[in-house]
């Protein structure tokens, strides 16, 4: 059979490993792997979310709210903007497909960083928009704005702190490349790790009220995945003004977010000290690692977010040392298909980090 042409040069997306697919293939037991792949918070939620969702167990039967307004109410006031400011996704993944079909179309051209989340390209090459990507694996603005003013793109992805590498772009630095770009383009800002960046250091983080209020061409991307501890439940928005978010409703289908997910996410922006909590937590983990790969003459990328990238040395293969670390139950990210000898890791646990770094002291 044939497919539309432009799915050709897609590459399936490769999620993290997921533990039942470790358990059957290594035969390892299932509360021996420690999953630290896809950059899950490993305190999952707050305790008052478990209580929520229960207490609605029962209403499963009927649609979802599609006007989703308890959801909408706490993310309006948690930002300061309309709720007609506002779109919720199945996770941010979903508004970032909402977006490229809105805006994108084949001949588009959509701007990226040579390293980057892997979903911008495949919605992009969905719709058979052209992929253009700078050269550096941080986020250079200025080539980022050459880049710009030769190809005119439709739309330009800018993610910060940015997966996998995990190092983050100054908010003025953001800010004073959005203003050079034209209005018909639409920059989209996944700030998937914002509240890592905005506890680590605050200029690094931008305020999505901010740029919606001062640029009428600015969609902020937010979820519930990472910090938040629901990556199971998929929520995720999008901040833009008005009229952008009029377009993106035209290609959301309906009822795209499940009444318990809607419930979760709503009552864990309530338990704002347990995210902060586990955000603290996280940092300070995220000390042993440096210490690890200082020790092992390894290069860390500096990180605004919820992982660590490891650079390593030529001699040190990285699909060869994600592979060893499976067997043994440790599921970790290989970056070789970025392009990098790199493995990204995700902060786990005290307990989770121990057994990382005793299983790898001897591979590296
Ligand atoms: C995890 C992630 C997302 C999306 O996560 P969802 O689970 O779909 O909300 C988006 N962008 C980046 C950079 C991510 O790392």
């Amino acid at each position: 059979m044939k497919f539309n042409t432009a799915l050709e040069s897609i590459k399936t997306y490769e999620a993290g490993k997921p533990i039942e697919l470790v358990v059957r293939e290594y035969g390892i037991d299932k509360d021996q792997i420690v999953k630290l792949a896809s950059n899950e918070n490993p305190f999952g939620c707050s305790p008052k979310v478990k209580d929520a969702v229960r207490a609605i167990i029962d209403n499963m039967a009927l649609y979802p709210d599609d006007s989703m307004v308890k959801l909408k109410f706490a993310l309006s006031n948690k930002y300061g903007i309309q709720s007609n400011e506002l779109i919720i996704g199945a996770g941010s993944d979903q508004v970032i497909e909402f977006a490229i079909h809105a805006k994108a179309h084949s001949g588009s051209k959509v701007l990226m960083n040579s390293v980057t989340f892997a979903m911008y390209e495949i919605y992009a090459k969905q719709v058979g928009a052209e992929i253009i990507r700078t050269a550096s694996r941080e986020h250079k603005m200025d080539e980022f704005y050459a880049l710009y003013l030769e190809h005119k793109p439709s739309i330009i992805f800018l993610c910060t702190p940015n997966n996998p590498t995990g190092d983050g772009l100054l908010a003025s630095e953001l800010v004073s490349f959005i203003e050079k770009i034209d209005s018909d383009t639409l920059v989209i800002v996944d700030g998937a790790y914002m509240e890592y960046a905005r506890f680590k250091d605050p200029l690094y983080a931008v305020e999505p009220r901010d740029l919606v209020k001062r640029f009428n061409n600015v969609l902020f991307l937010g979820t519930f995945s990472k910090a938040y501890g629901l990556g199971g439940m998929r929520v995720g928005y999008g901040i833009a003004c008005a009229p952008i978010i009029e377009a993106l409703y035209k290609v959301r289908p309906p009822f795209n977010i499940t009444t318990l997910s809607l419930e979760a996410a709503s009552v864990a922006l309530e338990d704002e000290p347990f995210v902060q909590e586990c955000i603290a937590d996280n940092f300070s983990q995220m000390e042993r690692y440096k210490e690890f790969a200082h020790a092992k003459g390894i290069t860390v990328i500096e990180s605004y977010t919820n992982f660590v990238t490891l650079l390593l040395p030529e001699e040190k293969n990285s699909s060869k040392i994600a592979q060893e670390l499976l067997k043994k139950g440790m599921i970790v990210r290989d970056l070789s298909s970025y392009g990098l000898n790199a493995i990204r890791v995700t902060i786990g646990t005290r307990v989770q980090n121990d057994r990382f770094f005793e299983l790898t002291d001897s591979l590296v």
